[in-house]
């Protein structure tokens, strides 16, 4: 996608940045799919590796403005930057944007796999401190509790990430749906995780939902192409049901976690009911 892509969502703004693009085996993305047909939407390369978006979206309200996941950072492991590269444009970019760290008032993560919340929190003098300096962050109390189990995405899981925000009180770990101010609520999707959450962000009758990894690029629309890191695949499938019950009668605006083309669309059934992707005009 373009670095940054901007539209009005009623009386909304919303900015699209990524943190740019970082690759993943292109098996391990679309799970049970046969490789025959997911790579007419996303080609692998030699390693089968295919590129991966690290959207983050910034909503201004009017009155405070909020930044919706942060990418990988800067902050990356190595090993891991060697695996995944390590992009890290998502701070300059909003600089390019005009908007400074100190004016994000409050910053939502749908879950706390490194490549979601990987800006939230910098390296200064020694120590970590929160990259947004102002900003109240928000997460799901059970994906929280869910980062420090030993479980089979526990290599996601990097503490400095949030656990140094947890402890300043900047952020605050949520129990369930809930709205977070005016316009921008969040919902909780099972499936990807436990206690992933989407963020739903509603102007003059219009609303645009951040899914993140429950339809984590356009390319996973369809109810069955799920992930092979989801934790609970079957889970995934009914909160898809439930999202698509919604999103679709009522025209809402998919914001993309991972698509490295488009941030978002509108998702439509075509002639031959098949879901596709409409980005706006
Ligand atoms: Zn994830």
């Amino acid at each position: 996608m373009r670095y940054i892509t901007q539209m009005h969502l009623g009386h909304f703004e919303l900015l699209a940045f990524s943190d740019g693009i970082y690759h993943l085996d292109g098996g391990a993305y679309f799970g049970v799919i046969p490789k025959v047909l997911w790579e007419r939407k996303l080609p692998a390369n030699e390693k089968n590796l295919v590129p991966s978006g690290l959207n983050s979206i910034v909503v201004r309200t009017g009155s405070k403005t909020v930044l919706i996941e942060t990418g990988i950072g800067n902050k990356l492991p190595e090993k891991m930057a060697r695996i995944y590269g390590q992009p890290a444009h998502l701070l300059d970019r909003l600089r390019t944007a005009g908007i400074a760290p100190h004016e994000i008032d409050i910053v939502i993560n749908t879950h706390l796999h490194f490549d979601h919340c990987g800006w939230n929190t910098i390296h200064q003098d020694g120590k970590i401190v929160a990259t947004f300096p102002r900003a109240q962050y928000y997460v799901q109390e059970g994906e929280w509790r869910h980062a420090h189990e030993n479980q089979r995405d526990s290599p996601s899981y990097f503490t400095g990430n949030y656990d140094p925000l947890v402890e300043s009180g900047q952020m605050t770990l949520l129990r369930g749906n809930q709205e977070i101010l005016p316009g921008v609520s969040v919902e909780v999707f099972p499936g990807h995780t436990r206690d992933m959450q989407a963020v739903l962000v509603q102007s003059e009758g219009e609303t645009a939902c951040y899914i993140s990894d429950l339809i984590p690029t356009s390319a996973h629309l369809d109810l069955n192409w799920v992930m092979g890191f989801d934790l609970y695949p079957v889970e995934t499938i009914e909160s898809r049901k439930r999202y698509y019950s919604r999103a679709l009668s009522e025209k809402w605006l998919t914001m993309f976690t991972h698509d490295p083309h488009i941030p978002w669309a509108y998702i439509e059934r075509d002639e031959k009911d098949k879901l596709v992707a409409r980005p706006p005009a």
